[in-house]
């Protein structure tokens, strides 16, 4: 039977409607030094040193930016060691011992809103750049060289639908701090010179719904921006649904969405721009869920970038009793990457860790249902990309378009034989890249 499907079981009543915990004085954090885009690195600082919140401890060098490294504590640097970075690879990490008293580094201060009035574009892409802010929903891209951006914008539009599976971190920044989310949209359109904003939520989400519509109107009452509800299929946050069934804009595959007149930011990434315009401060704290079915209490926490997974789980009351073997999934369970150890670090791009008893299911051949052909959300032929990939025919998997793969993991969920077939279009990716 075929199953075409965009609808995947979302799990999210696990944590959205619990108050985000605070958990953000581990007596450690490890500060990547590498990551996804960034593979080499340069310290300031040496073991022993004493370093303030927010201090420029290094730079990270990626192929055409740069990033500095900020420390998120007050306190004695410690050694390097090898952790688990979200990307699923082991990286440096710096330890840095935490006093506990948060001394400011002289780099963060407030500014007012008579100073930020007078921000110009390069203004905000220099506070930006300076505080490392990257795509925080896990793209890790530089936000400065978005707002860099010289295209004409008509509307920004902050990403509000968070699609996948079990996270629902998002939901609960907007829900407990509409207004940085609003002040974050402000500063991004007064960057951009754009009038219009919109935040695009999934329809269900009505609380988010009455909490947007009433700081809009109360606090807001000069700004256009408006609240969309979209629909409740996957991959509906994938920024191109998001602009086509909001704006009705079809950005052609491969090309910029400032060519079509918008750009869109992930919500905790609003919230970044407005730590760094506010506070000038890099991401120092980030709203992150902890779920799944192989922990006691699964909740939405507020933690410091660099605390160790494992105490967060301990947060979460531990393990559930004889769970057996575990998986933990770095970000949502149809696009994240899975790992079997807990030695993980949150990074500002983990979004969260999702911890699932260990079901093996035993691949079947496949029985040319074509449930992965009719689910494919960029029209694919996922399993005729995977027949190339076993034949290594790579003329094939070019013409097949395996470079579209999006990778939102659906011809994986949808297949009946159980296939991972996601990973053979991925594999297809890296084959023809
Ligand atoms: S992972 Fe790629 S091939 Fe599979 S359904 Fe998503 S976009 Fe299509
Ligand atoms: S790979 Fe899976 S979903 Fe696709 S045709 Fe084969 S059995 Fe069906």
């Amino acid at each position: 039977m075929i199953k075409k499907s965009r609808k995947v079981r979302d799990y999210k009543a696990l944590t959205k409607v619990l108050p985000t915990v605070r958990y953000v004085d581990p007596e450690k954090v490890f500060i990547h030094l590498q990551n996804g885009r960034c593979k080499t690195y340069d310290l300031v600082v040496k073991e022993g040193e004493y370093v303030k919140l927010g201090q420029v401890i290094g730079v990270r060098h990626g192929g055409f930016f740069e990033q500095p490294i900020h420390s998120t504590v007050s306190g004695i640097i410690g050694p390097i060691s090898k952790k688990l970075h979200r990307t699923g690879r082991k990286v440096d990490c710096i330890e840095i011992n935490n006093d506990f008293k948060d001394t400011k580094h002289e780099d963060l201060f407030d500014r007012s809103d008579e100073e930020i009035a007078k921000l110009t574009q390069d203004d905000f892409v220099e506070i930006v750049k300076k505080n490392s802010l990257v795509g925080l929903g896990g793209s890790g891209f530089p936000t400065y060289i978005k707002l860099a951006t010289k295209d004409k914008i008509d509307t920004v539009v902050i990403n509000a639908v968070e699609c996948e599976p079990y996270l629902s971190s998002d939901y609960r920044l907007i829900l407990e701090h509409p207004v940085r989310v609003v002040t974050g949209l402000q500063y991004i359109m007064q960057a951009l010179g754009v009038k219009k904003g919109l935040i695009a939520i999934k329809s269900e989400k009505d609380p988010l719904y009455q909490v947007l519509t009433q700081v809009l109107e109360v606090k807001f009452p000069d700004l256009d921006v408006k609240v969309a509800k979209l629909g409740n299929h996957y991959p509906q946050g994938w920024e191109v649904e998001v602009f086509r069934w909001a704006l009705g804009i079809d950005v052609p595959h491969g090309q910029l969405p400032t060519k079509y007149g918008v750009i869109g930011f992930n919500v905790s990434t609003t919230v970044g721009v407005y730590e760094a315009v506010k506070h000038n401060s890099p991401v120092i704290k980030r709203h992150f869920t902890m779920t799944g079915d192989a922990i006691k209490f699964p909740q939405n926490i507020r933690v410091r970038v660099g605390t160790s997974v494992r105490e967060l789980i301990e947060l979460c009351d531990g393990y559930k009793d004889n769970v057996g073997d575990v998986i933990f999934i770095m970000g949502g369970p149809m696009m994240g990457v899975s790992t079997v150890t807990d030695d993980v670090i949150v990074s500002k791009t983990t979004t969260s860790v999702i911890v699932l008893k260990n079901v093996e299911y035993k691949e079947e051949p496949c029985v040319r249902c074509g449930s992965c052909v009719y689910s494919c959300p960029t029209h694919l032929e996922p399993v005729a990309i995977m027949n190339a990939v076993k034949r290594n025919d790579k003329e094939v998997m070019k013409g097949l378009e395996a470079f579209k793969c999006i990778e939102c993991g659906l011809c994986t969920y949808v297949c009946t034989s159980k296939i991972h077939v996601t990973d053979y279009v991925r594999k297809a990716k890296q084959l023809i890249g």
